[in-house]
């Protein structure tokens, strides 16, 4: 047999890396390290009683994306919801990208805005952050009048450097964009600033969130974004007809009853960030300013990817990001209980040894 060969533009893709593996202490992927309130398994548990199995799920979402818009101000024909922000990022390319045109981003950052532009057949030119990892201005116009691409894809907090956008930035590069501006805002409910507040019906830029990570759902796949409804509409018009399931309707919608647990974890996590921070201060590496829940950090006098080896010996897991573009030697950890971080911290002080 001859195996058929896939798309040519997709004949190189490498695929997502993330080696999930069996470790004591799991700070790779930035999930948060505490499931949801028991208060939520039950209430969720309750309404599950009640689904309608045998029916076809809401396929507008009525009910979760108007929970949603009234949480954060918006109108509800405003909010789109996918599984997973990947899914919404998905959505936005199909509807604005595909062959003949353009997307951007300035690396380092979410390597996934890329892959996923090119599997939907999107062409993808990188950018480059400044030496610090800021987003640098000058470059942005450059890359914007060169590609006059269909989407500019910012990422504030960003992921993997932790480094939150400054407003005027974002202000500015909204201004430059001629397309669509995504800012994905994964980690928004760590950050000081959201650009939540330059959704406006007469600006092209959404900003993308998800339950992953704040809300302690991972597990569950649920994503949104928020932006003008007319945009929102041709969302709707791409995606598959009853894309979210039920249950997930049902879960993000409970979630939001505990809203208050969510910011306490938050704030939680914020102080046990500034703990890790400090103790980081005081080993041979190299850190930049997060504003997230996890640190990129550079060992100084080991290679990154044997100090990760290290760890994993110690049954740490941290994310490898050494060999991403422009971060050579750096390691990503995301925050997590007290007892992860010291593990992972006395760990750490043991390779650098
Ligand atoms: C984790 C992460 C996501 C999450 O995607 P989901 O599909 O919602 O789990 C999106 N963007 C960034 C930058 C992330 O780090």
């Amino acid at each position: 047999m001859t195996r058929p060969k896939v798309r040519d533009d997709l004949s190189t893709l490498e695929g997502y890396h993330s080696p999930q593996v069996e470790v004591d202490v799991r700070l790779n992927t930035n999930e948060s390290p505490y499931p949801p309130p028991d208060g939520f398994r039950d209430a969720l548990a309750a309404e599950l009683s009640r689904v309608e199995w045998h029916r076809y799920p809401d396929r507008a979402a009525t009910a979760l994306r108007e929970d949603l818009a009234k949480g954060m101000g918006v109108d509800p024909a405003q909010v789109f919801v996918a599984n997973g922000s990947n899914e919404v990022l998905q959505t936005v390319c199909l509807a604005y990208g595909g062959h003949g045109r353009w997307a951007v981003d300035f690396q380092p950052t979410y390597l996934m805005h890329g892959q996923i532009a090119e599997i939907t057949g999107t062409s993808v030119h990188h950018g480059r952050r400044a030496a610090d990892f800021s987003l640098d201005l000058d470059e942005v116009r450059s890359v914007l009048r060169a590609k006059a691409p269909a989407i500019t894809f910012l990422c504030s907090p960003n992921n993997p450097t932790g480094m939150v956008e400054p407003p005027e930035v974002v202000k500015e590069a909204a201004a430059l964009a001629p397309g669509v501006v995504i800012v994905d805002e994964a980690y928004g409910q760590f950050a000081d600033w959201s650009a939540l507040e330059l959704i406006d019906e007469d600006r092209p830029l959404v900003v993308t969130r998800t339950y992953s990570k704040t809300w302690s759902m991972a597990a569950a796949r649920l994503g949104y974004l928020v932006g003008p409804s007319w945009l929102v509409a041709e969302l709707e018009k791409v995606v598959l007809p009853y894309h979210l399931d039920t249950v997930k309707q049902v879960a993000g919608r409970v979630a939001l009853r505990f809203e208050s647990e969510m910011t306490e974890r938050v704030a939680h996590l914020v102080a046990e960030r500034e703990r890790l921070v400090a103790a980081l201060a005081q080993l041979p590496v190299e850190q930049w300013p997060s504003g997230a829940n996890f640190i990129l950090f550079r060992p100084t006098g080991m290679p990154g990817r044997q100090v990760w080896q290290g760890l994993l010996d110690r049954s740490v897991l941290v994310r490898d990001t050494s060999s991403w573009p422009g971060l050579d030697g750096c390691l990503r950890v995301t925050v997590g209980t007290p007892a992860e971080d010291d593990a992972f911290l006395s760990a750490l002080t043991e390779v650098l040894a």
